[in-house]
């Protein structure tokens, strides 16, 4: 081929590339309006990871972002994406993180093999894409990888409930394809704490409302209640020997850790919120003993009858919604979250490595300033290499009232990434 029709055709597909970039993916182009549920099973050690997929189902109604359906704000410890087969293009992305992540930095997962349930809701593609679930260690390297078709037309795509059978409650917003949907569901209440369990996510729903940026921008977010009986009240506590049969299946001393209050069967959950407009879950735990936790994009959980539930129930919202690590350090973690030389994704914290990506800008800002905005060095649950924004913050203790100014900003850019379309 003559040399200058090859650089010609070069320049052709460079500027066809660029076009293609160049427009956004429309959501009724390439979705229905429905959910599609993707059951995911991740299982290995601490140096080993398998994913495999396990069911898939559709329900009516897409509750989640329509905008930026193809762009990433955060990178996650995991992401899930959907390339349409016919052009390769990509539709729709995600990120998240797992409980079995969180496991492969315990002293367990260098001993024993043990799988975790991932759920992912994703919109019902219109024709025949592959999704694709990648896993990253904490040096940022793909560490795990499976892709798979999705066929509007598979026979075996179990068909959804359109309606939840349990008590629906909507105590704020409107219209689930518009704004941020946040499910409460219940935890360890009997059939006769109905009213206890609302006015529970009314306080915890109260005390997000209570925290800027959510307080300025509250007309985004749809919040709805789900109440589902337990038999008995309180949730299991492993320590005691104690065992209550739950609806979301939780228990302290997650991973061993003796405050982790958090659930395993992520299906279950899943199972009872069919049919429920749901993007962000937050399990409240009838239970007096202190706990709970939040996995980024995954969902929350915070014990209800503790004196701190206002602040950990908007903490724990803090990792699940715009994936904010914890601020607070010790000084004797079985294992290193953060290796020194790789920046970490989530937002406020940084190892330094590449803080221009990080809060730098706000350190020229006043009024960040005056609210003592900085470069502190421990967070992250280490004490050494890894630095935070401020001196205190939402989440770090439940004592300080506030986020930190970049904190804010991170949720703040949360919320409009999935409310407008933005620049990422
Ligand atoms: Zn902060």
């Amino acid at each position: 081929m003559p040399r200058i029709l090859f650089s010609f055709l070069l320049l052709l597909l460079s500027s066809a590339t660029s076009l293609s970039a160049a427009k956004a993916v429309r959501y009724d182009d390439w979705f229905a309006d429905a959910t599609l549920r993707l059951n995911y099973i991740l299982s290995g050690t601490n140096t080993t990871q398998d994913i495999a997929l396990h069911t898939m189902a559709r329900t009516p109604l897409w509750a989640g972002r329509r905008v930026n359906l193809d762009k990433l704000l955060l990178e996650g410890n995991a992401q899930v994406e959907l390339t349409d087969s016919a052009t390769g293009r990509r539709i729709y992305i995600a990120s998240f993180s797992t409980l079995f992540q969180e496991w492969q930095h315990s002293e367990e997962a260098t001993q024993v093999r043990k799988a975790f349930e991932v759920v992912q809701l994703v919109p019902m593609p219109l024709r025949t894409a592959y999704a694709t679930l990648r896993l990253y260690d904490s040096h940022r390297r793909t560490v795990a990888e499976m892709r798979h078709r999705v066929s509007p037309n598979d026979i075996l795509i179990r068909q959804g409930k359109a309606a939840s059978k349990h008590f629906v409650t909507q105590l704020h917003g409107g219209d689930a394809r518009e704004g941020i949907d946040i499910v409460y569901i219940a935890e360890g209440y009997t059939i006769a704490q109905r009213e206890l369990f609302l006015s529970d996510v009314r306080t915890a729903m109260e005390a997000l409302f209570d925290h800027a940026p959510f307080s300025l921008m509250r007309d985004r977010f749809n919040i709805r209640a789900v109440f589902v009986p337990s038999e008995r009240e309180d949730v299991s506590v492993p320590l005691e020997g104690k065992w209550n049969e739950t609806p979301c299946g939780s228990h302290f001393s997650t991973l061993y850790s003796d405050r982790y209050l958090m659930t395993e069967k992520l299906f279950q959950v899943y199972d009872l919120l069919e049919g429920v407009p749901t993007e962000h879950v937050i399990i409240l735990a009838n239970t007096p003993v202190y706990g709970g936790g939040g996995i980024y994009n995954l969902y929350a959980m915070t014990s209800a009858r503790q004196q701190w539930f206002r602040p950990v129930v908007v903490h724990e919202f803090g990792h699940s919604f715009a994936g904010l690590a914890d601020e607070y350090f010790y000084d004797d973690q079985f294992e290193t979250f953060y290796p020194a030389g790789i920046e970490p994704w989530e937002p406020n914290l940084s190892t330094l490595t590449d803080f221009d990506k990080k809060w730098a800008r706000l350190m020229g800002n006043p009024s960040a300033m005056n609210e003592g905005i900085g470069v502190f060095e421990g967070g992250g649950y280490q004490s050494k290499g890894v630095y935070r924004p401020s001196l205190d913050c939402r989440m770090r203790t439940n004592e300080y009232p506030v986020f930190c100014p970049a904190c804010r900003e991170a949720i703040e850019k949360a919320i409009k990434y999935n409310t407008e379309t933005i620049k990422l």
